[in-house]
């Protein structure tokens, strides 16, 4: 069986970022785990009903996305709104779907205070980050699904051979 991996709709094309871009990676690994129908493209912001465009959001407090998920920390966009509720739901959805789809693996686009799974802004909106994972990553993690971000693609594709 082929091994499926959740993708960041943003990496696989979609215009879902907060501005209503995408950012589309353009990798040959990615390339063969699209033709090999590998990739559940995700976003969850929207998946957890939030528009696009959208204002820019961070988490704000120690411990990012598990932290958020504990209650802990929060997530707030810029213009002072706590948007916790929706970036949980957003991971929560985002795990069910990839049981569904029988998703072993995700490739997370970094920084993004969803899906990043090494870095993350740090809450000033400033433009900093720091290490550290976001809600949908921290719940992945947490389901037992290994995360990748895309300068780990190599990494992902030996993983992703393990589990055919
Ligand atoms: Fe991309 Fe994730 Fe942000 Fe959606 S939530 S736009 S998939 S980084």
């Amino acid at each position: 069986m082929t091994a499926r991996i959740l993708i960041s709709a943003c990496l696989f094309g979609e215009p879902v970022r907060h501005d209503g871009q995408a950012k589309t990676i353009d990798h040959p690994i990615v390339a063969r785990w699209r033709s090999e129908g590998r990739l559940v493209p995700v976003c969850p912001e929207m998946l957890g009903g939030l528009p696009t465009p959208r204002a820019p959001a961070e988490i704000q407090g120690d411990g990012g996305g598990a932290a958020v998920l504990a209650g802990k920390a929060a997530v707030h966009d810029n213009q002072g709104r706590d948007v916790t509720a929706k970036f949980v739901a957003g991971a929560e959805r985002v795990r069910a779907i990839a049981a569904d789809e029988g998703a072993v693996a995700a490739l997370l686009i970094d920084k993004s205070p969803s899906c990043g799974s090494s870095l993350i802004y740090d809450g000033s909106f400033s433009g900093a980050a720091l290490p550290g994972e976001g809600v949908t990553a921290a719940l992945l993690r947490q389901a037992g699904i290994a995360v990748f971000n895309p300068s780990q693609l190599e990494d992902a594709d030996c993983f992703l051979a393990t589990r055919d």
